[in-house]
C-alpha cells in the first residue's frame, strides 16, 4: 500500500513541512523525533520524545526499522536529515532524492542541481522512496487534527558518540527556518564586527544571522552560519544580503526566499541580478541606520 512516512525532527520542521504530506497524494504517518507532534492531519501521529539528536548512523538504522512498511519516506532538508536519509535509503534498498521542490507527476521528483542553476526532473523505478524536501515549493500545510497520537521509544546505538554541543547563534531561530534572514560577507572584517551589525540587525528584526563562505573562511563568521550551496539552505520570508558579491554558490541557498534585499557598495555586483530591492550604499553606514529607522 502507499503510504508516507514524514519524519520530523522537531514540531516546528513537521509543521514546516506539513504542506507537502497534505498535498503529496497519499495518507501520511508523522513520526515527530523531539517535542509533542503539531496536529498536521497524519493518520498517525508517534513521538520519539529524544532529547537530543543522535549521531546519524545508529539514528539511521533505527528510523530505518521503523520504516519498513512506508512506500515514501520525508523529511526536511537539513544539515541533519541530509546525513540520515541517505542511510535509511540504503538500509531500505530504496531510492534516495535529494532537495525536492515539486511532484509533477507520480513518481516523478523535481529538484535543483548544478548550485540551482538548473532543474532535474527525476523518475523514480524502485519500490520505495525516501527524500528529503524543500518545503518553500509547496503549499502552506493546514493545521489538522491527527487521527490519533502515541509514543514510541527508539532503539538507538551508535559507534559514534557526541562529545560537545555548541550553540553560536545566541538563541536566535534556526537559520533554515527562520522568517527573517540577515547575512553578511567578506567585508564585515572580524568576528565582532560581524555580531555588532549582521547579529545586531538580526536581533532587531528577531531573525536568524547567515554567511558567505568567504566570511566563514575568513574566521568572520561560524562554520554552522554558512548560507549557500555547500551550507545551508535557507527559505525566509525576508533575506538581507549585506556586502555579499551574489555567487552562484551562495545564491543556490537563498532562492527560495521570499523577499532579497542587497546592500552593496558595487551597483555591478551579481547579487543586484536577484534582489528585490537593492541599497547601494557602504553596509557601516546602512545598517547603523537602518537599526535606527526600524
Ligand atoms: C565548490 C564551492 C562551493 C562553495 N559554496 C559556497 C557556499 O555554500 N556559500 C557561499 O557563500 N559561498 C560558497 N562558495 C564561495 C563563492 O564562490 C564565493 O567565493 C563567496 O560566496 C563570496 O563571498 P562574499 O560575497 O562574502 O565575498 P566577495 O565575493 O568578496 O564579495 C564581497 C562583496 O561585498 C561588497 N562590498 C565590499 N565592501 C563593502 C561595504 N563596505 N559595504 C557593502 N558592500 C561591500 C563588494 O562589492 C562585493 O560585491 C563556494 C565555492 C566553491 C568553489
Amino acid at each position: 500500500m502507499s503510504k508516507l512516512l514524514l519524519i520530523a525532527f522537531s514540531p516546528a520542521e513537521a509543521e514546516a513541512a506539513s504542506g507537502f504530506a497534505q498535498s503529496f497524494g497519499m495518507p501520511f504517518d508523522l513520526l515527530c523525533l523531539t517535542g509533542s507532534a503539531p496536529a498536521v492531519g497524519a493518520e498517525k501521529a508517534t513521538e520519539a520524545n529524544l532529547e537530543a539528536i543522535p549521531p546519524a548512523d545508529g539514528l539511521g538504522t533505527a528510523l530505518a526499522a521503523q520504516s519498513t512498511e512506508y512506500s515514501h519516506v520525508a523529511a526536511m532538508s537539513s544539515m541533519k536529515a541530509k546525513d540520515v536519509l541517505p542511510r535509511m535509503a540504503a538500509l531500505l534498498d530504496a531510492a534516495m532524492v535529494s532537495d525536492v521542490i515539486a511532484t509533477p507527476a507520480k513518481n516523478q521528483y523535481q529538484r535543483p542541481y548544478a548550485a540551482g542553476a538548473a532543474i532535474a526532473t527525476v523518475e523514480v523505478t524502485s519500490d520505495k522512496t525516501v527524500m528529503t524536501i524543500r518545503p518553500a515549493g509547496f503549499p502552506q500545510g493546514e493545521p489538522n487534527p491527527n487521527g490519533s497520537t502515541e509514543a514510541t521509544s527508539l532503539d538507538i546505538t551508535s559507534k559514534a558518540e557526541v562529545t560537545q554541543a555548541a550553540q553560536a547563534s545566541g538563541g536566535r531561530p534556526d537559520l533554515t527556518q527562520a522568517k527573517v534572514v540577515v547575512s553578511g560577507g567578506r567585508p564585515l572584517k572580524d568576528a565582532a564586527t560581524f555580531e555588532e551589525l549582521i547579529g545586531g540587525l538580526a536581533d532587531h528584526l528577531g531573525g536568524a544571522a547567515g554567511a558567505t563562505r568567504a566570511a566563514v573562511d575568513s574566521g568572520i563568521a561560524s562554520n554552522e552560519l554558512q548560507v549557500g550551496q555547500t551550507g545551508k539552505i535557507v527559505a525566509p520570508d525576508l533575506y538581507i544580503a549585506a556586502g555579499i558579491s551574489g555567487s552562484t554558490q551562495h545564491m543556490a541557498g537563498i532562492k527560495d526566499s521570499k523577499v532579497i534585499v542587497a546592500i552593496n557598495t558595487d551597483g555591478d555586483a551579481p547579487i543586484f541580478e536577484s534582489a528585490d530591492f537593492g541599497l547601494v550604499m557602504d553596509l557601516f553606514d546602512a545598517i547603523p541606520e537602518l537599526k535606527s529607522k526600524l
